[in-house]
């Protein structure tokens, strides 16, 4: 079979969304699943969907188009801020989208009226970790402007945490949000209907002891994905890790010193070669590199060591037997080297286990 690729298993994936569908409705709270990391995957968005998610979210409106076309009929919010430059293709295929700017709302409001459309908006809060969102003090004046645009509908508030700096969505933050839904529901008289608190780094909150307060949704892509928390990066209790996996083929092996001979000046990604001399070592190449996927993202087999990398070669050996020229090895991936792989046009995706499930 072709290699390198990606091999998505959609049992795993759907597993990994019942699971946390489950958890989270246990405690009010409703999944949103997120596409991107699959470029908007209409069989993962499927699976995503059969095993409970409410919607799909996805950073990219061409994402969106892509399931769209494939066929699949599911709320959708685009959950980066559109861009100007984008909002008739939004008001076309979202039906919701998370904004932080004031401009870009009304922009949406005048592309949904010439489309003869209604528009959801989530007016996202910035809760201390740097990235998208009004301040919080900024909110009420945002609702107001957003309550009086023909064709937007205030659909809820939303932060997120975990990204840009690592903040971590706690009993204090998160309540800070419910307070503000609370507060926007007083002062204008409306209802929220979403209240969505954020990404797969929510989860040690969402499943600890403090309560949801008045999140109802959380929106996940890496824990159904991956099966892992992006705050400490470890798995998640009940989820399969290995839903994807990256297989790549050995082109070489051969027994080699394990140090370098000769003057050296830098390598070619920057990360210095071995400097400690183990003797001989029998070493392999696998045909994957940076332009295929980041390798220091990359989970190696039991008792595998990664050598190196470069952009088209991967250094690695083995504890207890040689790879064969030919032979192929399955790697896990982190978030990095997944997005990196998904969108590497070298690495051929193949989906498994899509018997008995969908369509
Ligand atoms: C990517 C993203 C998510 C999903 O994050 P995961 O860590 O993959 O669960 C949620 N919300 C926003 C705004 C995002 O950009």
């Amino acid at each position: 079979m072709t290699a390198p690729r990606l091999e998505i298993d959609l049992r795993k994936i759907h597993h990994n969304t019942r699971s946390l569908v489950e958890r989270l409705r246990e405690r009010g709270i409703g999944v949103t699943g997120v596409t991107k990391a699959t470029l908007g995957s209409s069989e993962v968005a499927c699976a995503m969907l059969q095993a409970g998610a409410n919607r799909l979210g996805d950073s990219r409106i061409e994402n969106i188009e892509a399931m769209r076309r494939a066929g699949v009929d599911a709320p959708m919010s685009l959950i980066r801020s559109p861009m100007v430059s984008q909002v008739e293709r939004v008001v076309a295929q979202a039906d919701t989208s998370f904004n932080a700017e004031p401009e870009v709302v009304r922009r949406l409001s005048a592309a949904a009226q010439a489309a003869g459309r209604v528009h959801g908006v989530v007016l996202m809060v910035e809760l201390g970790d740097l990235r998208e969102g009004l301040m919080p003090g900024d909110l009420e004046s945002a609702v107001q402007d957003t309550l009086r645009l023909p064709n937007i509908v205030l659909e809820g508030i939303g932060s997120n945490l975990a990204c840009r700096s690592g903040v971590k969505p706690d009993a204090r933050n998160m309540a800070e949000l419910s307070g503000l839904a609370n507060s926007i529901e007083r002062t204008f008289g409306v209802r929220l209907e979403t209240v969505s608190g954020g990404n797969s780094g929510n989860l040690g909150w969402a499943l600890g002891e403090s309560g949801p307060g008045r999140v109802n949704d959380l929106r996940l892509g890496e824990a159904i994905l991956l099966g892992c928390e992006p705050l400490q990066r470890q798995p998640v209790a009940g989820l399969c890790p290995d839903a994807i996996t990256l297989i790549a083929e050995v082109i070489e092996t051969k027994l080699k010193p394990s140090l370098p001979w000769g003057d050296r000046g830098q390598s070619a990604f920057g990360a210095g070669a071995a400097d400690l001399d183990r003797g001989p070592v029998v070493q392999s190449i696998v045909a994957l590199g940076h332009q295929d996927t980041d390798p220091l993202g990359l989970g190696l087999p039991q008792g595998f060591t990664m050598l190196g990398a470069s952009g088209d070669h991967l250094i690695i050996s083995s504890r207890n037997r040689q790879l064969a020229v030919g032979e192929e090895v399955a790697f896990q991936l982190n978030y990095s080297a997944l997005v990196r792989a998904m969108t590497s046009p070298f690495v051929a995706r193949v989906i498994k286990g899509d018997d008995g499930l969908m369509r």
